[in-house]
């Protein structure tokens, strides 16, 4: 390998090495970087045992021990009715000692021949999950390393041992050794900071927190590692925003700044309730961004109900009063149909521009959608072509190619997390200059969530209810306790009808051999959920129509229905004409019936917290009491059952979504679970727990791009930046 350059870029092999060539096959792991960025999970204290009070089976116990003994066994396999051996050796540290115990799987491995010839007196490390058998604590199978006879193992042993997650049958000895080669070999490492922010954030240089993050030698050196690759990956992320949002800044849009006596005037002046606080305030900072001649990108996040439909079609009517056209862009095809509904509804005769006994100034409301027939799509897309539609709602099919607008000025995104930067560049990309951007989620976002997934984007926030809105009682019903509980919850769904009420009955899944359909947010199943069959729409419905619900109006609503069907069943249950809707959660953004009272949710505890607060949202809205029924079947004692009392226990949306993100693994809080890596390049960084780096990052890193846009004179930043926004993941972060 003389003379061969080893760089960041490299890809693995160039370290060479045993193990180098397996490495390169695995995925993540390309270059030299991804080498020495695969960071350990753990490192353990040489000879510790003392946690052992504090763990319990299942945990992952990693410790160094000298073999104090070691007996081979051997019995008869019950299944395969063949001899089978196992061996017993007890390992000794200095706080304690435990039992391992091997299973030959096939006798005459090299494991095994390793395993027997664990000599009395040797030393290694053992890692392993740890399991409580015949009254003691002992590891199966554990991972085990044995240091070399004579050359002083304990003495030159470090005293903290870096434990990685194996992969793809590469042992963390493999990796550690790897590794180790590929830090000496490097001969430059990337310095993505500028020296005034290592320097006054007391960092250390790149290469010695690499090192360190490895092989540490005190739990000290592995913190001042953490803290400076952590800061890093917080400034890359941010720079990537800040380079977005920048190149947003630098634009023209033009201002869209209203007209006195016009639509929204008119509009405001038939509101039949007064706007809240928030809204008026949220109203101001926005009319005030529309009239400037940068695009505005903002993100306005406010609990369902929050009454965020009124602030965007107010800004819609500003930008029509500008002369303009506002797209509304809707994540289902029932939420688009339901928009138009309710903008018509409250715009009333404003919304009849240019036809007998419409307003004179008013505008048209098109819907485009991919299920319009022929002739009502020439229509919308004429109405969109000429401008008579001063509001185009729709779905994806808004994005196709022929859709074209005589001069799009505002594009309001409902539910973002369903369309990514890619979808609201597509719609700028209709506009002569770049349009206005408002983002509407329902989801609440934690700030800091906000800073690295919405970074580019202003934030505002709804955070009151509109008064006299209904309350929702949320309760959970066990029905693994009492079975006879469900009956009482199709009790008082008859009794909300026979009140002149709505219910909702909602489902995981379409029909009994589906895989759920909605619950992709929720935790891995609990260890207490044994397989069970889960209620499903399509056989629920008429079970319940027949039985529990005979007599009431029941009808049926799920994704796999063809479009007309869904408009047809939601105008019904909108007008008063079905009593009961079962259903998906495609019901769970946005759709509004508010003599809707009551919900029952059935195997409620297959949906994430998130999730379960939207589905609520959908009743209570009318001024009527809600009542909001989660019917779960999973343990009363087991985690499952915490999550639903936590929902029922507030309505408190930051706080639930905090406590879903809590409970979903990190990497998933940025919108995916990735095999093996985590969104948006964070190895370290959490963006529930690093509020004040990721603050930090995030001005350090908009002051280098202000001055620097391009980055010339920080190339590894750039490279950094490149790399990011080249990788999967960096999509992912994009389109959460
Ligand atoms: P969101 O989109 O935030 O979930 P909406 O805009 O759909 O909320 O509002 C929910 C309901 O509250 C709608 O029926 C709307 O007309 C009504 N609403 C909105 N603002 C107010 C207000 N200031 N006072 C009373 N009702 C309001
Ligand atoms: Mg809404």
């Amino acid at each position: 390998m003389v003379g061969v350059e080893v760089t960041w870029e490299s890809p693995v092999t160039a370290v060479g090495g045993k193990h180098a060539a397996k490495l390169a096959k695995l995925p993540g792991i390309a270059t030299v970087g991804d080498l020495v960025a695969t960071y350990p999970k753990q490192h353990v204290q040489k000879g510790s045992l003392s946690q052992l009070d504090e763990l319990t089976a299942g945990d992952l116990v990693s410790f160094v021990g000298e073999v104090a003994s070691a007996r081979q066994f051997s019995y008869q396999d019950k299944r395969t009715r063949r001899t089978a051996y196992r061996l017993e050796v007890r390992v000794r540290a200095e706080d304690g000692a435990l039992l391992m115990t091997y299973f030959d799987k096939a006798k005459h491995t090299a494991d095994w021949r390793l395993q027997t010839e664990l000599p009395v007196g040797r030393v290694g490390v053992f890692s392993g999950r740890l399991k409580w058998f015949r009254d003691e604590w002992q590891l199966t199978n554990p991972a085990s390393r044995l240091y070399e006879e004579g050359d002083d193992a304990v003495d030159t042993m470090p005293d903290l041992i870096p434990i990685y997650s194996s992969v793809g049958g590469i042992t963390t000895w493999q990796l550690e050794e790897t590794i180790e080669l590929a830090l000496t070999l490097l001969d430059r490492v990337p310095e993505v900071l500028p020296p005034a922010v290592v320097q006054s954030r007391d960092l250390l240089p790149t290469r010695q927190a690499l090192r360190w993050i490895h092989r540490p030698d005190t739990r000290a050196q592995k913190a001042m590692a953490e803290k400076r690759l952590k800061y890093d990956e917080a400034f890359v992320a941010q720079s990537v925003l800040a380079r977005r949002r920048l190149l947003v800044e630098g634009t023209v849009a033009n201002p869209r700044p209203g007209r006195p006596g016009g639509l929204l005037d008119a509009f405001d002046a038939r509101l039949p309730f007064a706007l809240t606080e928030g809204q008026v305030r949220v109203g101001e900072e926005i009319a005030e961004e529309l009239a400037r001649d940068h695009p505005m990108q903002r993100l306005l996040q406010g609990e369902v109900g929050s009454g965020k439909t009124v602030v965007s079609l107010r800004a819609m009517l500003q930008v029509v009063d500008s002369g303009g056209q506002a797209a509304l862009l809707a994540p289902t095809e029932v939420l688009a149909q339901q928009h138009q509904r309710s903008l018509e509804r409250m715009l009333g005769e404003l919304a009849q521009g240019g036809m007998l006994g419409g307003s004179e100034h008013g505008t048209r409301v098109a819907l485009l959608t991919g299920s319009l027939g022929a002739a009502a799509r020439r229509t919308a897309l004429a109405a969109a072509a000429g401008g008579e539609a001063g509001i185009v709602i729709g779905t994806h099919a808004l994005l196709e190619d022929r859709v074209q607008f005589a001069d799009l000025g505002l594009v309001v995104v409902d539910e973002q997390h369903r369309f990514g930067v890619e979808q609201r560049s597509a719609l700028g990309a209709k506009a002569g200059t770049p349009p206005h951007v408002l983002v509407m989620t329902a989801t609440p976002i934690p700030r800091t969530v906000a800073m690295t997934v919405f970074g580019d984007l202003d934030t505002s926030t709804l955070s009151e209810l509109p008064a006299g809105r209904g309350e929702v009682q949320t309760t959970v019903v066990p029905i693994r306790a009492r079975a006879a509980w469900l009956e009482r919850a199709w009790q008082r769904v008859r009794e909300e009808v026979a009140a002149g009420h709505q219910a909702y009955v909602v489902a995981s899944r379409i029909d009994p051999g589906d895989d759920e359909v909605s619950t992709a947010d929720a935790p891995a199943g609990a260890p207490e959920d044994a397989p069970r069959t889960l209620y499903a729409v399509d056989e629920l419905a008429p079970e319940l129509a027949e039985g529990p619900l005979a007599g009431l109006r029941v009808e049926v609503l799920h994704g796999r229905m063809p479009p007309e069907d869904k408009d047809r069943v939601m105008s019904a249950f909108a007008a008063g004409e079905v009593d009961v809707l079962v259903s998906t959660t495609v019901i769970e953004v946005g759709v509004d019936v508010p003599n809707a009272t009551v919900m029952v949710i059935l195997d409620a505890d297959r949906f994430g917290v998130s999730q379960l607060h939207q589905l609520r949202g959908r009743i209570g809205r009318g001024g009527h009491a809600g009542l909001c029924l989660l019917v779960t079947a999973a343990d009363p004692l087991g985690p499952s059952m915490e999550r639903l009392l936590a929902v029922a226990g507030t309505r408190d949306g930051f706080e639930l979504s905090r406590i879903d993100m809590e409970q979903r693994r990190e990497g998933n809080v940025l919108g995916t679970q990735q095999s093996g890596g985590r969104a948006g390049g964070l190895k370290l960084l959490s963006v529930l727990r690093d509020e004040a780096v990721i603050a930090d990052a995030r001005e350090a890193a908009f002051e280098v791009l202000r001055a620097d846009p391009a980055l010339v004179g920080s190339p590894d930043l750039a490279a950094a930046v490149r790399r990011l926004e080249d990788s999967e993941q960096a999509e992912y972060l994009e389109m959460t």
